[in-house]
């Protein structure tokens, strides 16, 4: 059993989610927890629309685009995702919650960037044959209320996954979102930006699985951002500490919290 983690870049458009479905194809007869980011910028596009809705400023616009966004996705894959429930969902948050804190209200609203992209992905996967089941990660990551930064109970959090996970896995893949989380009394949480990885690690941990894979657009981990010097070299190994030491001083290649679960 592996757990896959893809990151927003990798989903950013049409043909990304089909490589997502190329790259699971190389790995048949393997059990899979497949974990997802929302889809390209997404989660700036739903922080600046939270952000105007908390300021009382004009968010259609941006709304509308971000369905936009999504419905092309959608179309190209030829596949059929209720887009309207989610902007339906974005839009009762935003309204509905109106006179909540500020990051309680960010993550009641920007999680669902994650919920749309692993709906496309799942509907996707299952249109090609790859049998998964989508399932919602809210139901198996018990957080504390830090808002914008869950702290998850990894006790009830593992339970969770264990029994609710391990029976689906016998017969077909799991798609999850990243990033986020509940709390005991049912409000969404999110557990930091690039938080993602996290959840992988989570799933890995709770499962006891034999890897965690975290797909990027990269060759590996390498010894500096090749976005800014083109003259970076892959990096052959790594140990555990390195890797914390390298996401504690800003390497941003992993989140910070993704090492210790594994
Ligand atoms: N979508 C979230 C973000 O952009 C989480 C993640 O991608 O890991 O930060």
């Amino acid at each position: 059993m592996k757990v896959f983690k893809f990151g927003g870049a990798s989903v950013k458009d049409a043909e990304g989610v089909k490589n997502v479905a190329t790259i699971i194809n190389r790995f048949p007869g393997e059990q899979l927890v497949i974990v997802v980011s929302a889809m390209g910028k997404s989660t700036n596009a739903l922080e600046v629309i939270v952000q105007n809705a908390f300021e009382d400023k004009a968010y259609q616009d941006e709304l509308n685009q971000l369905y936009d966004y999504h419905k092309n996705i959608v179309e190209t894959l030829q596949i059929h995702v209720e887009l309207n429930y989610f902007i339906d969902l974005i839009i009762q948050q935003l309204e509905g919650n109106r006179k909540m804190a500020f990051p309680k209200y960010y993550d009641q609203v920007v999680s669902v960037g994650e919920l749309i992209s692993s709906s496309i992905l799942s509907a996707y996967l299952n249109s090609v044959g790859i049998n998964n089941e989508w399932t919602d990660a809210r139901e198996l990551i018990l957080t504390d209320d830090t808002w914008r930064a869950g702290i998850v109970d990894t006790t009830t959090t593992v339970e969770q996954i264990e029994t609710k996970i391990i029976p689906i896995l016998t017969n077909k893949h799991i798609v999850t979102q990243g990033f986020i989380g509940r709390t005991i009394n049912g409000y969404t949480t999110t557990l930091g930006r690039e938080g993602s990885d996290y959840t992988g690690a989570i799933f890995a941990s709770a499962l006891d699985a034999e890897g965690l894979w975290i797909w990027k657009d990269v060759p590996g981990v390498l010894n500096a951002d090749p976005k800014l010097f083109n003259d970076a070299v892959k990096l052959p190994e790594l140990t555990y500490y390195e890797a914390i030491e390298m996401t504690y001083y800003g390497a941003s290649v992993i989140h910070p919290k993704t090492i210790q679960p594994l």
